[in-house]
């Protein structure tokens, strides 16, 4: 018997970056979108805990206990106090290390696999709990369409929102580290002489014209409300981003911004057809690895 799981990346729509906590970490004013690029995790019965990945990028994904997807099904047996048995298979189309939350999409899958598979019938609740412990990315992988995460990402708030969207990925060469982009993010603060610390950095807040943008269904206003903090740290980080997102707008695109700590390159489109001209001219520009048209909202983790 096996169970597979589809489960979607997301673009931070709005990603609010607040001062560096005592605790090492930052508040956020996150938005996650999610779209319909994603991975797609089979959990298969087994002895114990093994894993496979297949996918352009399946040769930086690790296939240890450190994998999400690993830990996720280890967790949720811990968890009912029984023995993992399965084989996962990831089948990757998330970007590796790109800022699209592809390994906590992977924990997110697994948790909802395994429990399919091991008959648990967890609630949904409970799998948010153990979700929030892998990763504060990884709740919203189960949730999907959009939401305001807040905290270290993991306190989510589902937010209103009305027809589709069509996007543009842009794929870079080799990931970004998200805490070398952190790190980047406050050093570049200290630098500006603004500091970076919880007291020099006022709270981030959802902005409201990126959520009306996003209720009323209207691309070119959320296009124009597109932020995130942490862009001008992946492109110190990796210059020639800039040129990928030049190049998205010069190809029509209504927004662009670099995809949550990078180096990914998320572009809004007026329409499909717009999506697939923008992802036609990204791969002539030479300034990307790959370009693929997608579209969202779309729903969390679900069994295929
Ligand atoms: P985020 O946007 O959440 O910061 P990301 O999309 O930039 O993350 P991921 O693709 O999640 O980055 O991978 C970050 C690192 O996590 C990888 O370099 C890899 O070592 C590790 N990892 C663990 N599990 C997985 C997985 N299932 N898929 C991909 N990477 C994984």
């Amino acid at each position: 018997m096996s169970v597979t799981v589809r489960v979607p990346a997301k673009v931070n729509v709005q990603l609010g970056v607040g001062g560096l906590r005592a605790d090492g970490f930052h508040d956020l004013a996150n938005v996650f979108f999610a779209v319909a690029l994603g991975d797609e995790v089979t959990a298969e019965a087994a002895e114990g805990v093994s894993l496979s990945c297949t996918g352009p990028d399946a040769a930086s994904v690790p296939l240890d206990d450190s994998n999400l997807a690993a830990r996720a099904a280890r967790l949720l047996a811990a968890h009912h106090g029984i023995e993992p048995g399965v084989h996962l298979h990831i089948a990757k189309s998330i970007p590796v290390a790109g800022g699209m939350a592809g390994g906590s999409a992977d924990g997110a899958a697994a948790l909802v696999a395994c429990d399919a598979l091991w008959g648990l019938d967890t609630p949904l609740e409970t799998l948010l709990e153990l979700a929030a412990e892998l990763g504060s990315d990884v709740p919203f992988a189960l949730v999907g369409g959009v939401a305001l995460g807040r905290g270290r990402g993991e306190l989510l708030e589902r937010l209103p929102v009305t027809g589709t969207f069509h996007w543009v990925f842009a794929v870079a060469d080799g990931g970004l580290s998200t805490p070398a982009v952190f790190r980047e993010c406050d050093r570049l603060r200290e630098e500006a002489g603004t500091g970076s610390s919880e007291a020099d950095v006022p709270t981030p807040d959802a902005d409201p014209a990126l959520l009306a943008a996003l209720a009323a269904g209207d691309p070119v206003a959320l296009a124009a409300a597109l932020t995130n903090d942490l862009q001008a740290a992946a492109l110190s980080l990796r210059p020639a981003l800039a040129d990928t997102l030049r190049a998205g707008i010069e190809a029509g695109a209504a927004g662009a911004l670099v995809s949550g700590s990078g180096p990914t390159c998320a572009f809004l489109a007026k329409d499909a057809d717009a999506a697939a001209e923008i992802a036609k001219s990204l791969e002539e520009s030479g300034t990307c690895r790959a370009a693929q048209a997608t579209y969202g909202p779309v729903p969390g983790a679900q069994v295929r």
